[in-house]
């Protein structure tokens, strides 16, 4: 099962013990823990379609956020991954570039990290 923290998207997980039943994950890039409720498989498939053409109606993630109660990085991942699939995509719809969310901006940032000068080897 594919598991994802919902404020990093980061896949590098690690279980964490259970809460309430549920099993609970941490996530190993930004410490945030998280239960299977948030990940990806933890949503219907119609619940994620229908933010998905929320999305495509043209709501701001941080709008779907507030009206479905999903966390707009886990919207943001729905749409990155549904890329070209979603049928009528206006073209102006883009995927949020660096810069437009704080949250998706750190995301990128560590892809292309570098070392952090200061520390002498
Ligand atoms: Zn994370």
């Amino acid at each position: 099962m594919q598991i994802s923290c919902p404020k990093s998207a980061s896949n590098n997980i690690r279980k964490n013990g259970h809460r309430r039943g549920k099993q609970n994950y941490q996530c190993k890039d930004c410490g945030r823990q998280f239960i299977e409720f948030y990940s990806y498989n933890g949503y219907p498939k119609e619940f994620k379609e229908e933010c998905l053409t929320m999305y495509v109606n043209g709501n701001g993630f941080r709008a779907i956020e507030r009206i479905k109660k999903v966390n707009h990085n886990t919207v943001i991942r729905w749409v990155r991954e549904t890329g070209n699939q979603l049928p009528h995509s206006p073209e102006h719809y883009q995927i949020p570039q660096v810069g437009q969310l704080d949250e998706l901006q750190t995301f990128v940032g560590k892809k292309a990290v570098r070392p952090r000068s200061g520390f002498p080897s």
